[in-house]
């Protein structure tokens, strides 16, 4: 199946309000409040407690022993709490200035060779991504889950559809993304931390408040845009690739490029050398934004 673009009139006009909202690692000024429940954590901030998803208490922390002696801890949200924030989840452009880290994050669907050739590819290099999921992809490809966990690559929302995001009802958008984040937390145990929105044609446009408030109603520490957009899902050409990402790349920048498009399986590798040559290097967004 085609991938979806997630764009189709870039625009370089757009302010690039929120660019410095991650600033010291706080997602921005407003992170969304938890649904009432006492002692709810605020979630975006860069603090080194859990991120609290805004199910309150409907949320349950697990510890598990991995094989290799790793313990991750996991948050395990209730697939039904929804309980409406009042708070916009934070929209976060780019990671602090002065980091020597960027994120490159990924649309992602499509042909599962192509996708698995863009792991192999970051895996090689001991590099992780961040996978923007389109959640009916990962309900048909549950396998997929479990292959981006094992790379250690951060699994994140981008809508169960990919609709042209902005033109859904309230209530769409949040039952876009709760079903998305339901079929995150089936093959990992949490739903992710952030959320991006499909169907956007600029990474540094400040999404609108109802989209903002259904990812803070489904738990999410915030809405992810991004800095560096080389428009990789219009195949370009891979150098075409190549060199905007790396023209346009700065430390703590997050950069967008796409799963299902040969030009940018044949970018990846360029693009890790030459982050590699500039000193930055790649980490999973929550990393990069300080959200643990
Ligand atoms: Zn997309």
């Amino acid at each position: 199946m085609l991938a979806v673009a997630c764009g189709s009139n870039p625009s370089d006009s757009a302010t690039t309000a929120g660019s410095t909202a991650a600033g010291d690692g706080a997602a921005a000024g407003s992170a969304p409040a938890g649904p009432g429940a006492s002692g709810s954590t605020a979630a975006g901030a860069a603090s080194s407690t859990p991120t609290s998803t805004g199910s309150g208490a409907a949320s349950t922390e697990s510890t598990t022993t991995k094989a290799d002696g790793k313990t991750t801890t996991t948050k395990q949200q209730s697939s039904t709490s929804t309980t409406k924030a009042t708070e916009p989840a934070p929209f976060v452009v780019s990671g602090p200035a002065s980091a020597t880290t960027v994120a490159l994050t990924f649309h992602t669907n499509g042909d599962l060779n192509q996708v698995k050739a863009v792991l192999d590819i970051v895996e090689k290099r001991n590099a992780v991504l961040t996978a923007f999921i389109v959640g009916n992809w990962l309900d048909a490809n549950p396998s997929m889950g479990k292959r981006l966990l094992d790379g250690h690559h951060e699994l994140a929302n981008h809508t169960y559809t990919h609709p042209t995001f902005e033109q859904l009802s309230p209530a769409n958008m949040l039952s876009e993304i709760t079903k998305c984040r339901d079929a995150i937390a089936k093959v990992s145990g949490s739903g992710g931390r952030f959320f991006r929105l499909s169907g956007t044609d600029d990474g540094t446009l400040k999404p609108s408040n109802a989209a903002l408030l259904a990812a803070a109603t489904a738990g999410y520490a915030g809405v992810a845009g991004f800095d560096v957009d080389p428009l990789d899902y219009k195949d370009p050409g891979s150098q075409a690739v190549i060199d905007r990402t790396l023209q346009q790349v700065k430390g703590g920048s997050i950069i967008s490029l796409h799963m299902g498009h040969a030009g940018t399986i044949d970018a990846i590798g360029p693009i890790l050398d030459g982050l590699a040559a500039k000193n930055l290097q790649p980490v999973t967004l929550s990393q990069l934004v300080g959200v643990k």
